[in-house]
């Protein structure tokens, strides 16, 4: 009798699981449901408003009004210089027209719906005013250095390459900039944002953007040219120099020189022999290879054998003067270093994908990723629409629809979201604003006194 029971209360279970999973996907049905019920409009709106939808007499009301949305709907129509007032506004909007894809673009001088009416007036000054300081990364760049995938696929073999970038420029952008307020992003599908929204950061000019751009840059020369990375100088920028110590050297050699087999065929040995400007030496490289070919050194020893060659044919001394000091350096440098897509960092007016989009390909949430535990960030993990519709179905339906993310695998993403960025954030925009409140209120009690 008792028997008979379990086996009906299994039953029951695996029938609700099955009624429970959404197929996989990426559809208007699906993407109506996540609006409805998963897209955190609140936050999404507070970070864009900077503190200025509070109360206090020094908020600008204007502000988040001046701000540009884009949307693009399913088949590739653009809605450009959308504009919102209040949150309710921005999410009865994109419920209504349910966008493929959000872009969040610049702060303008005026509410860019109503350009056309400024440009009528004779008032003709529709420019971009403020704009976070923004980094795209692209895995499809780093093609000529990973054997695993290419274009748009990823790997956890090639994945750490992005991981990469997150741990040198989070560190320098903190460091060496003093910036405080940054939000890393799953792109959704083959690389990561980066949002620096400091008020200072904020404020960059383009030609303040580019200077930093620069400063990041290590890569000279073409898509042709065989040598990528040109480290010149009497002694490396003491940013290259940590960034080579504390992060690339040991990724290099400890991971990416295994698990991509940079030393492990004659085609991608040439490739690293071709970047040292020496021939000779080079050559005199190769035959060193070409003697191992014949040792008991097995395949997995190969790369880690080879590379310990190369090092110390190029750091003897013999070597040392011939222009291949930095040549070691070079090398990990072309493999490793982060690259980013300058023209995207370097101008206030580019459109970026906006955090908890969904890839239409992926199916993926554009998830923030945090910085001090980048390693652990699997995007084959990350939630996808199909998922998230799932584990709502499987919660069942409530009442209270404010908190339906807390019962998916959303929530983790969206706690990260608030507390470890949109709040610390929130609170020093408060402090800026009630102090520069206050020194305008100074100023205009002296110039009352006068
Ligand atoms: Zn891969």
């Amino acid at each position: 009798m008792s028997d008979t029971m379990e086996i009906d209360g299994q039953q029951q279970q695996q029938q609700q699981g099955v009624d429970a999973a959404v197929p996989d996907g990426f559809n208007t049905d699906y993407l109506r449901i996540y609006y409805a019920k998963l897209f955190p409009y609140g936050d999404f709106f507070k970070w864009l408003s900077y503190g200025n939808d509070a109360k206090h007499p020094g908020c600008d009301q204007s502000y988040i009004g001046r701000r540009e949305l884009s949307f693009t709907l399913e088949n590739d129509i653009y809605l450009r210089f959308q504009s919102f007032d209040s949150a309710a506004e921005l999410e009865s909007s994109i419920k209504e027209k349910c966008p493929f894809k959000i872009d969040i673009g610049p702060v303008y001088s005026v509410d860019p719906a109503k350009r056309h009416a400024y440009a009528q007036s004779g008032n003709n000054v529709f420019v971009p005013v403020e704009r976070e300081l923004i980094f795209d990364i692209d895995i499809s760049d780093y093609d000529d250095v990973r054997y695993c995938c290419s274009g748009a696929d990823t790997c956890l073999d090639c994945w750490p390459l992005m991981t990469i970038v997150i741990k040198i420029l989070d560190a320098s952008l903190r460091g060496d900039f003093g910036f405080n307020h940054i939000l890393w992003v799953y792109s959704g599908r083959r690389g990561v944002h980066c949002w620096v929204c400091d008020s200072r950061a904020r404020k960059l000019t383009n030609e303040q953007r580019s200077a930093i751009a620069d400063y990041f840059r290590v890569y000279k020369g073409g898509e042709n040219s065989l040598k990528k990375v040109s480290l010149t100088g009497p002694v490396l920028h003491p940013f290259l120099a940590r960034s080579y110590t504390d992060v690339l050297k040991s990724f290099f050699e400890d991971k990416l020189l295994h698990s991509q087999q940079l030393l492990a065929s004659e085609e991608r040995c040439q490739k690293i022999l071709e970047l040292i400007p020496d021939e000779n030496v080079a050559s005199e490289i190769h035959d060193r290879w070409q003697g191992n070919r014949r040792s008991s050194i097995s395949k997995e020893d190969v790369n880690a054998s080879r590379w310990e060659q190369l090092k110390t044919t190029l750091q003897s001394g013999k070597h040392k003067t011939q222009g291949l000091r930095r040549c070691v350096e070079e090398i990990v440098f072309s493999y490793t270093y982060p690259r980013l897509d300058m023209e995207v960092s370097k101008h206030m007016n580019h459109l970026l994908k906006a955090p908890f989009c969904i890839h239409p390909k992926t199916g993926r949430v554009c998830v923030p990723i945090d910085p001090n535990n980048c390693e652990d960030f699997d995007p084959s993990a990350v939630p996808t629409l199909s998922q998230l519709l799932g584990e709502l179905n499987a919660a069942g339906m409530q009442m209270d629809s404010e908190s339906d993310w807390e019962r998916t695998s959303l929530e983790k993403s969206i706690r990260f979201f608030r507390t470890s960025f949109l709040q610390p954030m929130l609170k020093a925009c408060k402090e800026e604003l009630e102090s520069a409140y206050s020194a305008k209120l100074q100023q205009s009690k002296n110039t009352l006194n006068w």
